[in-house]
Protein backbone atom coordinates (compact mmCIF):
# COMPACT_ATOMS: atom_id res chain seq x y z
CA UNK A 1 0.00 0.00 0.00
CA UNK A 2 1.17 3.17 -1.39
CA UNK A 3 0.20 7.21 -1.71
CA UNK A 4 -0.65 6.33 -5.27
CA UNK A 5 -2.77 3.31 -4.73
CA UNK A 6 -4.66 5.58 -2.00
CA UNK A 7 -5.59 7.81 -4.49
CA UNK A 8 -6.07 5.07 -7.52
CA UNK A 9 -8.82 3.52 -4.02
CA UNK A 10 -9.76 6.52 -2.59
CA UNK A 11 -13.32 6.73 -4.62
CA UNK A 12 -14.12 2.95 -3.38
CA UNK A 13 -13.18 4.13 0.01
CA UNK A 14 -15.29 7.00 -0.29
CA UNK A 15 -17.93 5.09 -1.13
CA UNK A 16 -17.59 2.10 1.32
CA UNK A 17 -17.15 -0.06 -1.87
CA UNK A 18 -14.01 -1.58 -0.74
CA UNK A 19 -13.42 -5.60 0.65
CA UNK A 20 -12.82 -5.33 4.51
CA UNK A 21 -9.04 -6.01 3.87
CA UNK A 22 -8.46 -3.52 1.71
CA UNK A 23 -10.02 -1.22 3.82
CA UNK A 24 -8.04 -2.20 6.59
CA UNK A 25 -4.54 -1.62 4.73
CA UNK A 26 -5.80 1.81 3.68
CA UNK A 27 -6.28 2.79 6.96
CA UNK A 28 -3.52 1.49 7.93
CA UNK A 29 -1.86 3.72 5.77
CA UNK A 30 -3.15 6.84 6.90
CA UNK A 31 -2.35 6.45 10.30
CA UNK A 32 1.32 6.74 9.19
CA UNK A 33 0.68 8.94 6.54
CA UNK A 34 -0.26 12.55 6.73
CA UNK A 35 -0.01 13.58 3.40
CA UNK A 36 -3.00 11.13 2.72
CA UNK A 37 -4.60 11.87 5.78
CA UNK A 38 -5.42 15.43 4.64
CA UNK A 39 -6.03 14.10 1.11
CA UNK A 40 -8.91 12.27 2.56
CA UNK A 41 -9.67 14.61 4.96
CA UNK A 42 -10.18 17.46 1.76
CA UNK A 43 -12.11 14.49 -0.19
CA UNK A 44 -14.26 14.00 2.40
CA UNK A 45 -15.25 17.80 2.96
CA UNK A 46 -15.66 18.06 -0.74
CA UNK A 47 -18.05 15.38 -0.86
CA UNK A 48 -19.94 16.68 1.80
CA UNK A 49 -20.20 20.19 0.54
CA UNK A 50 -21.09 18.83 -2.78
CA UNK A 51 -23.84 15.96 -1.48
CA UNK A 52 -25.07 18.19 1.69
CA UNK A 53 -23.85 15.45 3.83
CA UNK A 54 -26.09 13.27 2.09
CA UNK A 55 -23.87 9.61 1.11
CA UNK A 56 -24.88 10.00 -2.35
CA UNK A 57 -22.54 9.16 -5.56
CA UNK A 58 -20.96 12.34 -6.99
CA UNK A 59 -21.88 13.69 -10.14
CA UNK A 60 -19.65 12.60 -13.29
CA UNK A 61 -18.30 15.80 -13.61
CA UNK A 62 -17.53 15.90 -9.91
CA UNK A 63 -15.51 12.76 -10.39
CA UNK A 64 -13.78 14.29 -12.79
CA UNK A 65 -12.88 17.45 -10.83
CA UNK A 66 -11.70 15.52 -7.77
CA UNK A 67 -9.42 13.46 -9.05
CA UNK A 68 -7.76 16.09 -10.80
CA UNK A 69 -7.38 17.79 -7.32
CA UNK A 70 -5.87 14.53 -6.12
CA UNK A 71 -3.41 13.90 -8.75
CA UNK A 72 -2.74 17.81 -8.18
CA UNK A 73 -2.35 17.25 -4.21
CA UNK A 74 -0.39 14.00 -4.39
CA UNK A 75 2.35 15.67 -7.64
CA UNK A 76 2.93 18.60 -5.01
CA UNK A 77 3.08 16.21 -1.83
CA UNK A 78 5.86 14.55 -3.63
CA UNK A 79 7.62 17.54 -4.95
ZN1 LIG B 1 0.41 8.20 1.79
Amino acid sequence: MNCKTIVIELENYLDEDLGAALRAEIEQHLEKCKKCRLIVDTTKKTIQIYCNSEPAPLPEGTRDRLHAALEKHLRRARA
